[in-house]
């Protein structure tokens, strides 16, 4: 297990052209809230999750207090705040524990948001003031066995009505935090018209079987599921009654990607802080590793990476807010933060040798879970070939 008790600093030196500065001063005041529980709660418990693979379910008051779930939304948030902070606070998650970045990620840029954008102002009153307090918790169902990538047209779920009731039938693959949630959006295709809906699932229903996916090489405090949907009957009133096709969950995703971004910058941010304290401490040839040129390089290279993420997730952020934001924006962010990421994380498990593969030198949990957020919110390919949509006006996935 890991231990930090010191207090955290007020600025990251990570943060290198200081854009933390730009929040407005409630925005840093919360930040520095967040960075100080994140290192009194999270930190010291991280690795150990992970190693487990178990879930701190005693955080999610804490997390809650903070005003992490649905900081962007009139019902649930705490003060005023920009787009800018809340990329930040993604950063600042992900700084410290990648999985509780994903886990919040779920409950607040996913779920709490699609409700939001597609429930109707009963189903928004009903679910997310309690989502916001941590009292229920939700999850997000769109990828299954067999349509990851290509969900936009490739999903097999059903949805069939009769009279006021649906009836699901299907399976979905990954799906974060459903092993304890209270509810789960589940997408799927109306046999009526084979245009996607999103249906508002409480667990427990008849016909619904979670089971959690084991022996996980990343994020492993993040309890992903297997479910499957055997005749699961949804009340139309508990249908997401502003969802009418699969745009409506693009419009989802399309700030999430973004938030996933800024979450790659954090988890960047971790494993080279990390690395930076080992090279201080740890001495071959009767130096400092520090004092090598060669591990300066490494280190310099990785803050390039982390500095030149961070001014592209800023100006993402800033776009969002002006209302500019497009797909091809977020896309491109999250394609190049995460290939970053991936480099970075390399880098800095090689800086610490042998010692970057084990879980007590600070690393080699970053460098694991990297691999999941370089993947998950649409690939690498999947947002390259957005942009390239983009410059080409030819889209090519297939
Ligand atoms: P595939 O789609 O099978 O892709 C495999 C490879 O083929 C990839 O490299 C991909 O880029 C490439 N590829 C596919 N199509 C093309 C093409 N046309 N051209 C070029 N290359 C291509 N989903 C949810 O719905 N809810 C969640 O909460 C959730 N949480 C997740 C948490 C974790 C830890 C992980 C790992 C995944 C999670 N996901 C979740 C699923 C995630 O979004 C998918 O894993 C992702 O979209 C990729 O789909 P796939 O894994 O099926 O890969």
């Amino acid at each position: 297990m890991s231990t930090t008790t010191a207090a955290p600093p007020a600025t990251l030196a990570s943060d290198f052209y200081g854009v933390q500065t730009e929040l407005a001063p409630a925005e840093q005041d919360q930040v520095l809230r967040i960075r100080e529980f994140l290192e009194r709660e999270v930190r010291p418990i991280a690795d150990d999750c992970w190693d487990r693979a178990e879930f701190p379910h005693h955080l999610i008051p804490g997390l809650a207090d903070l005003g992490l779930f649905g900081a962007h939304l009139p019902e649930t948030a705490r003060f005023e705040n920009g787009m800018l902070y809340r990329g930040w606070v993604a950063l600042e998650l992900a700084r410290v524990d990648p999985s509780i970045a994903t886990f919040v990620g779920v409950q607040t840029g996913l779920t709490m948001t699609a409700i939001a954008g597609g429930g109707s102002p009963e189903q928004r009153e009903q679910w997310l003031p309690p989502m916001g307090r941590g009292e229920l918790m939700g999850a997000f169902g769109l990828t299954e066995p067999y349509s990851g990538s290509d969900t936009s047209r490739g999903l097999r779920t059903t949805a069939e009505r009769h009279g006021d009731t649906w009836t699901l039938r299907g399976a979905k693959r990954w799906i974060g935090n459903a092993t304890f949630a209270d509810v789960i959006v589940v997408w799927a295709k109306d046999v009526a018209d084979d245009q996607v809906k999103g249906f508002l699932v409480r667990t427990g229903t008849p016909g619904l079987t979670v089971t959690k996916i084991e022996r996980k090489q990343a994020l492993r405090t993040v309890q992903n599921a297997d479910i499957v949907l055997d005749g699961v009957e949804v009340a139309e009133e508990d249908r997401l009654q502003r969802v009418s096709s699969f745009r409506d969950v693009a419009a989802v995703l399309r700030p999430t990607r973004a938030e996933v971004a800024w979450q790659a910058v954090g988890l960047a941010v971790g494993a080279y802080e990390a690395a930076v304290a080992y090279v201080a401490s740890r001495e071959q040839f009767g130096r400092p590793l520090g004092s090598f040129q060669l591990v300066q390089d490494k280190l310099a290279e990785s803050l390039a990476d982390i500095t030149a993420s961070i001014a592209l997730c800023r100006r993402l952020s800033l776009l969002a807010e002006e209302g500019n934001q497009r797909d091809e924006h977020a896309a491109l962010a999250k394609s190049f933060a995460t290939t970053r990421m991936r480099a970075t994380v390399a880098r800095c498990r090689e800086v610490v040798g042998g010692n970057g593969i084990q879980l007590d030198h600070g690393v080699a949990r970053y460098f694991a879970d990297a691999e999941a957020v370089y993947t998950y919110e649409g690939t690498r390919d999947m947002n390259t070939l957005i942009v390239g949509r983009a410059i080409t006006g030819i889209q090519a996935f297939v």
